[in-house]
């Protein structure tokens, strides 16, 4: 592959803090959960590119209200089979593929945040990339607005299972405040301890902190960590001795604690 024919992945910040991911290629573009048509058009101007697909995770307001607007440009609306979203083309589940600017992706069913919520794989880039919505945050996860722990944490498992490499572009700048969560959870984990300097520098210079990776989520993010002691230790101690009984009690329980943390 050429260095003028490479992939390029951007944020496209929209709203207060989510990340629209623009991928390009030879003056051609993809766009993953549009909430907003106004900053993608811009980006698309500024760089030249023609917008030929749009990926959605899920069906909230601030990942597909760009929707109507960018479509009517003639990009194909890749979605989730199980949810209802005006102007999907094509409906997508796990064991699905696409192809979009030459890459091929693999559609991993991820309900929890949403019943119906999908991520898009690309095991083919090096590194890989996954597009995970509001599953998967860095250091983080997803509201159970519509789905249950145990759904919620076999969605996370699966994102586990991805190369350790993986690049995990999320749809959030909620990365520090996840971190404080994560540091009240587990203070004494050093890569944790390291990731909350590291990423307060990076905010600083005004950097995004995405994407992170599977390998720093699994050694870092409380809710894929279930299994270890500490967040056992932690998730008992707040919730009680039924919370350490196994691991989706675990997880329930860390859940139930970042949902009231302020
Ligand atoms: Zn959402």
């Amino acid at each position: 592959m050429s260095h003028a024919d490479e992939l390029s992945i951007t944020p496209v910040p929209a709203f207060r803090d989510n990340y629209l991911w623009l991928l390009s290629r030879d003056g051609r573009a993809a766009i993953v959960d549009p909430g907003d048509a106004a900053p993608v058009q811009r980006a698309l101007a500024e760089r030249q590119l023609k917008l030929e697909a749009i990926l959605v995770t899920h069906h909230h307001a601030d990942h597909v209200g760009g929707l109507d607007a960018l479509q009517s440009a003639g990009a194909t609306v890749y979605g989730p089979r199980r949810e209802d979203i005006d102007g999907i083309d094509i409906r997508l589940s796990s064991g699905d593929r696409i192809e979009v600017l030459g890459v091929s992706f693999s559609v991993i069913d991820v309900p929890g945040h949403t019943a119906g919520h999908i991520a898009y794989f690309a095991e083919v880039l090096e590194p890989p990339a996954v597009f995970c919505g509001d599953t998967l945050f860095a250091c983080g996860c997803g509201r159970l607005f519509e789905g249950t722990p145990m759904q919620m944490l076999a969605s996370l498992d699966r994102l586990a299972a991805l190369p350790a490499a993986t690049r995990v572009y999320c749809a959030h700048e909620y990365t520090l405040a996840n971190i404080r969560f994560a540091l009240a959870v587990e203070s004494d984990n050093a890569d944790l301890q390291r990731r909350a300097r590291e990423a307060t520098a990076m905010r600083a210079r005004g950097e995004p902190t995405i994407p992170s990776t599977i390998a720093l989520e699994l050694a870092t993010n409380p809710f894929m960590r279930a299994d270890t002691p500490g967040v056992r230790a932690a998730a008992v101690a707040r919730a009680g001795s039924a919370a350490g009984t196994d691991r989706v009690r675990t997880f329930a329980a860390i859940r139930a604690w970042k949902d009231d943390f302020r």
